[in-house]
């Protein structure tokens, strides 16, 4: 594969150059949603991120298996408030089961991303699916000598491990430092040190969620699962493993030191984080207010909201910002990004109407070179977008007359329009989207007036319509149930 694409990595703390282990085939894995409350702006950023390199890899001739779990199994770390799994809260609130729970968010994410113009991942295993495998794991983690069992639940032995091995690499954090930060647990006594965690834990008689296990009836721990599930997909050795910077600690050090352990190897080459977003300044966060859902977004419903912030404009804002840089989200803020969508979506529309002149006044050449450039500098899509303002400058200059564009130079805009702001950044033009469904639904009304009249018996009318979209261009079928009909 000829290609210089640099990722930061966040475990060397440096950009390297991306080569998998087994090319032309690349494992990525990236922490997906706990499924118990509707996507908020959290959701979109690593759905997000994660899309654009999981589209980038594929351009660049990747056979890219991508997994992204769903996390189903509530974890008492998750809630420090009451120390309650979150799902089973919710299922009891709800009076629902715990599954019911689990599938009626998780539609509703696949929702919300699908409007975002996110892709759907190779595979999205449930943490709930694979206990039998986490069980395994948890066993050769025991076997390495890496974690014991106390009172029914199993702990990972972080002192022992860290006497061979360094826990903390990816965060950075030393042990000393991590000892006056733990969190008290339930079940702290049971634990020879406060930073060991648990691998699988015993239910307490009201936890609705667990299953049987050599151990006790309980439930495996939170990082478990992406250790288990990245192992099972992606293999022992994988290329690229992602996630928001706030997992970096503790999720993916544990994952790291379980791997390990189990393993006896690190088993990914690639760390990815994107940063976190904040509203206003502040972080997000229920207590605070500010916590927006993609849905109170998408329809402006919410305080803090001045208007509704299509999809599209969400996923344009995410996008002006680097991955690695924090992203503050501010009425005035998306409103700008808003008009710059606009303004780059009517560039793309008038370049399709441009005629080609002998020679080029405007200057687009390099232009691909450039945008490729900062998508290999660890994925610049603000570059990239500033890249596109500026052929959006030359397209509107050849539209209003002011300039000439030659045959090449024009079929190169169209594909750098093409490759960059369609497929790789996944930019889509709603404004065209809604008109387009607009004009279905007047057909379909036209033919549902044709049936009604077909039905009275009425067949000068019957004809009148159908003469009239027939000579429009339209095909139409009478159908047992209706109609069907084309352009
Ligand atoms: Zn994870």
């Amino acid at each position: 594969m000829e290609h210089k694409l640099y990722i930061y990595n966040t475990l060397s703390r440096k950009k390297e150059q991306f080569v998998p282990i087994n090319s032309p085939y690349v494992g990525m894995y990236v922490c997906g949603p706990t499924v118990y409350g509707d996507a908020h702006l959290g959701h979109a950023r690593p759905a997000i991120t994660f899309d654009i390199l999981f589209r980038y890899l594929q351009h660049l001739g990747y056979k890219v298996r991508y997994v992204r779990n769903i996390t189903d199994v509530g974890h008492l770390e998750h809630d420090a408030d009451d120390g309650e799994d979150k799902i089973a809260k919710k299922a009891r609130l709800e009076q629902m089961e715990p599954m019911e729970v689990v599938q009626y968010y998780l539609n509703r994410y696949h929702k919300a991303m699908d409007a975002l113009g996110v892709l759907p991942p190779s595979i999205e295993p449930h943490a709930s699916g694979h206990i039998i495998e986490q069980i395994e794991f948890v066993k050769r983690i025991m076997d390495a000598g890496y974690a014991y069992e106390s009172e029914g639940s199993v702990y990972f032995d972080v002192q022992k491990y860290n006497k061979s091995h360094h826990y903390g690499e990816l965060s950075g954090r030393n042990i000393d430092e991590q000892l006056e930060t733990t969190r008290a647990l339930d079940g702290q006594s049971e634990k020879r040190h406060s930073t060991d965690f648990a691998l699988w834990k015993k239910a307490s008689p009201e936890h609705i969620m667990h299953w049987p296990s050599p151990w006790s009836e309980g439930f495996p721990g939170w990082h478990l699962e992406c250790s288990t599930m990245g192992t099972k997909y992606l293999g022992e050795e994988f290329d690229i493993h992602g996630g928001g910077m706030d997992l970096i600690f503790p999720h993916h050090e544990c994952e790291i030191a379980q791997s390990t352990a189990a393993l006896g190897h690190e088993s990914v080459h690639y760390w990815m984080h994107n940063n976190m977003i904040t509203i206003n300044g502040q972080k997000m966060g229920k207590s605070l207010g500010n916590f927006i859902t993609l849905d109170e977004f998408f329809s402006g419903k919410h305080q803090l909201l001045t208007q509704a912030y299509s999809p599209m404009t969400i996923r344009f804002f995410i996008l002006q910002a680097h991955y690695r840089s924090t992203v503050d989200f501010s009425n005035e803020a998306l409103q700008a990004s808003e008009k710059g969508l606009q303004r780059l979506m009517e560039a793309y529309h008038r370049l399709q109407q441009l005629k080609p002149s002998a020679q080029s006044t405007v200057d687009v050449k390099g232009l691909a070179a450039k945008c490729e450039e900062a998508m290999n500098d660890d994925l610049n899509t603000p570059v990239v977008i500033s890249h596109l303002f500026d052929a959006a400058k030359s397209i509107n200059s050849v539209y209003d007359g002011k300039g000439t564009i030659s045959q090449e130079d024009l079929d190169n805009l169209k594909a750098v329009f093409k490759l960059y702001a369609e497929d790789l950044l996944g930019l889509r033009d709603e404004q065209a989207q809604d008109s387009n469904e607009a004009y279905k639904k007047a057909v379909d009304l036209l033919l549902d007036l044709r049936l009604e009249a077909k039905k009275n018996k009425d067949w000068e009318k019957s004809d009148k319509i159908r003469n009239a979209l027939t000579e429009a261009g339209f095909s139409i079928k009478d159908t047992k149930d209706g109609y069907e009909w084309s352009l």
